[in-house]
């Protein structure tokens, strides 16, 4: 029986989750419990409890037994995506999940395969499926008609240096979050430390697999700006290769005290980048859009 993987979505084309044209799968599950999350129904698995089951307005819910366990089913085809059912979600869940296996997900890409230049795993926090992740990634190298696909992984970083290991011979590249500087204030918005985070860029970096650094600014929040020397001189010694984007904190999708957070404005954003460059920080990417 080969892996199968809990999805949240897949989009067929995206141009901002790494190089080119990508099929972006995200996989649902996250071992972080970020404050100012914009997708919070990502992160914890569904328990089957059947709570969303009869607040859905079209009856798109369903509470079956499968196995002599209870099991929510989803029918695609009456969900309007009205998302009620995520706001009334106790667990950060979503009932919206699709499982997947391997020969599935190469189905799917291969109906894509003329107009993408890779497929991006993202989440959720990917690599909490890593086993599905490196029989995907290994199924596609070693596939005649897919093996020109680059295979990229979107990921907070917090898996250890072996599962990297495990998964290095068939990745081409990988983007990683670094949420804060200072581990008191990267726990204060993830729950987690940063220690494995700066470990992954390490191991990423040195491996000629990092291709871009993901900086989180959230004014008076993070520490990003506070912190922009140490910050600068850690972005300088990486490989120049590297991208260094800049995410400005919105209230899109979020939901708790982070709602009461000022958002990052297109000046703050500029003065940022600014400093960075002052410092000889280069290869800087700045968002598109501030909403
Ligand atoms: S998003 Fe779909 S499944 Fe969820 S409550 Fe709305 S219609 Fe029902
Ligand atoms: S999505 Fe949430 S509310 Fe609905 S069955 Fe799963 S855990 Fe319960």
């Amino acid at each position: 029986m080969g892996r199968v993987a809990t999805v949240n979505q897949i989009i067929p084309f995206s141009c901002v989750d790494g190089p080119g044209s990508r099929l972006v799968i995200f996989l649902q599950g996250c071992n972080f419990n970020c404050k100012n999350c914009h997708n919070p129904y990502t992160i914890d698995m569904c328990d089957n409890c059947g709570d969303c089951v009869a607040t859905c307005p079209v009856g798109a819910l369903s509470l079956i037994i499968e196995q002599e366990k209870p099991k929510v089913v989803w029918d695609s085809e009456l969900c309007t995506q009205c998302d009620t059912c995520l706001a009334t979600c106790p667990r950060q869940s979503s009932p919206k999940t699709r499982q997947y296996t391997v020969p599935q997900m190469l189905e799917l890409i291969r109906k894509q395969v003329h107009f993408i230049n890779g497929i991006t795993v993202s989440g959720g926090e990917a690599t909490l499926q890593l086993p599905f992740i490196i029989e995907l990634f290994k199924a596609i190298k070693t596939s005649t008609d897919l093996a020109h696909l680059s295979c990229m992984i979107d990921s907070n970083g917090y898996v250890s240096e072996g599962g990297w290991q495990q998964v290095m011979p068939y990745l081409d590249g990988a983007m990683i979050d670094l949420k804060s500087w200072q581990q008191h204030t990267h726990r204060y918005i993830t729950g987690r430390d940063n220690h494995r985070v700066f470990s992954s860029l390490k191991l990423l970096a040195a491996e000629g697999k990092l291709y871009e650094i993901r900086l989180l600014y959230i004014p008076k929040i993070s520490d990003i700006d506070s912190e922009v020397n140490a910050i600068a001189g850690y972005l300088n010694q990486l490989p120049a290769s590297v991208r260094v984007k800049l995410n400005a904190f919105q209230h899109h999708g979020v939901t708790g005290e982070a709602r009461q957070w000022d958002t990052c404005s297109e000046e703050q954003m500029l003065e940022l980048a600014a400093r960075l460059a002052e410092r000889g920080v280069g290869n800087l990417v700045l968002p598109n859009v501030y909403l």
